[in-house]
């Protein structure tokens, strides 16, 4: 009998993990990463309840970690089968996956120096080894024309407008010769976007997957330049920094994109910007090699100035631990770009550590910080964060500017699910904290008047029924 069942993204917003059985056969769509309190964090040391030898393939909705992070393991652990995903996914994955791993690698021997973990020695979830190792299981699929994995399963894909290459899978069912299709909504991203794409709609589904992230409110509507030209100024004028936690590539460009506007214009003084990760690069080659993602405008534009879009006037590339350490001596005003976003790891601690106590700072915070992150307890008006078993008093002014999420708020969700030209026997409601599913369920029962279900981990539907 056909299933599908609920390994990971519920009642949280990481460890994106689905898994469709038909025919014998078995597809796991994401294989994402639990990220957020130790609590989730434990959970990817547990087996998965099935044999990952078991699993014939996995197919990616994009390259983000809590939906592709725990590749690396899956693959040490026997998984040997193609992993789908479309070239800007794997282009993505490539960066990604070595930074997961390279994050790890970093935070184990950390832990060990300084003897704060109570696992001793503290041991990496995976290696770089182990990343290079699931990267060579890649295979591309098309960007949106219909793939066939095996005759029990298609997948169709449409843009999420998420990041580069993220998209909603089409999936259609099939065994004993009846079909049924159900769609995983992946991220969805939001509207009118600076440069990314619009979410593209999907016709028809039986089932829908949906995510609930941003479910139970709005993003705030002051345009995220104005936003942001507010805080750059307020900061500037009275001498501080201003730390943004954020990977290397996505939500970086998007920030550099409005912070080289805003200094063209100008209505903001040019402030060096470091973006210091390991992964730093100029990206704006993968930008121009997916074009078929983000709006031609941006294109335009870019070919018009001559200069770079995606880099403020000054920008600087930090990749080696010496040249992130030297930001420490910057004392003028200046943005750092940091990850990881939740804080839960990585350089930003290092540079929340040296900012955090001085007032005149200001720590921006873009995107979604999940329950038991240090990101939410800054966010909620913490006063004293705890860094690698130090106490840092935090003084520094703290702003959440959810413009900037790559995710829809309640309204863009609601718009997306109003895509589907017929409403589905079922959706379901994951990749949210409880109470966002839990409010978001409520609003498309009133809005839309579908069935709507928050599952549990470990539950199950039959897509024929
Ligand atoms: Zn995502």
């Amino acid at each position: 009998m056909a299933k599908v069942t609920f390994l990971g993204a519920v009642g949280a917003v990481t460890g994106s993990k689905y898994l469709i059985e038909a025919g014998g056969k078995r597809l796991l769509v994401d294989c994402g990463l639990f990220q957020g309190g130790k609590e989730l964090r434990q959970k990817n040391w547990d087996r998965l309840p099935i044999d990952p030898a078991s699993i014939d393939w996995i197919v990616l909705t994009h390259a983000h970690i809590d939906h592709t992070g725990y590749l690396p393991r899956i693959v040490r652990d026997g998984f040997r089968g193609p992993i789908y995903a479309n070239a800007a996914t794997h282009d993505l994955c490539q960066l990604l996956l070595s930074d997961s791993a390279h994050l790890q690698e970093e935070d184990a021997q950390y832990a060990n120096k300084k003897k704060y973990s109570s696992h001793q020695p503290a041991l990496p979830l995976y290696t770089v080894q182990d990343a290079q190792q699931a990267l060579k299981f890649f295979q591309e699929i098309p960007r949106k024309d219909p793939f066939t994995i095996s005759p029990q399963f298609t997948v169709k894909p449409s843009d999420a407008g998420h990041i580069l290459g993220s998209s909603s899978l089409q999936i259609t069912i099939t065994e004993n010769g009846k079909s049924a299709t159900v769609v995983f909504s992946g991220d969805v991203g939001r509207y009118n976007q600076t440069i990314l794409n619009d979410p593209e709609p999907i016709a028809k589904a039986d089932y829908i997957l949906c995510e609930s992230t941003y479910g139970d409110r709005d993003h705030p509507t002051t345009p995220p330049d104005e936003a942001i030209a507010t805080i750059v100024n307020r900061v500037a004028k009275r001498g501080g920094a201003i730390v943004i936690p954020s990977f290397a590539v996505g939500r970086t460009q998007t920030l550099m994109y409005i912070l080289r506007q805003l200094e063209d214009q100008p209505r903001i003084p040019k402030v060096p910007t470091f973006v210091d990760s390991p992964m730093a690069a100029n990206v704006t080659d993968l930008y121009v090699r997916h074009r078929e993602d983000h709006r031609l405008s941006f294109l335009q534009e870019e070919q018009k100035d001559g200069g770079d879009p995606l880099d403020v006037h000054e920008v600087h590339m930090t990749r080696t631990v010496e040249e992130s350490k030297k930001i420490n001596d910057v004392k003028t005003p200046c943005v750092i770009m940091s990850a990881s976003g939740m804080c839960t790891g990585g350089r930003i601690l290092h540079h929340l550590t040296q900012r955090l106590p001085d007032a005149r700072n200001a720590i921006i915070f873009p995107g979604y910080q999940a329950d038991g992150t240090l990101g939410r307890y800054l966010l909620s008006g913490g006063k004293d964060a705890h860094i690698y078993g130090q106490h840092i008093p935090v003084r520094a002014e703290i702003q959440e500017v959810s413009q900037f999420s790559a995710h829809g708020d309640r309204t863009e969700l609601v718009r997306w699910l109003s895509g589907f030209t017929a409403p589905p026997k079922q959706l379901f409601l994951t990749h949210g904290e409880p109470p966002a599913a839990q409010a978001f369920s409520g609003t498309v029962q009133q809005k839309l008047g579908w069935h709507v279900t928050v599952p549990a981990q470990g539950d199950s539907f039959d897509p024929f029924a």
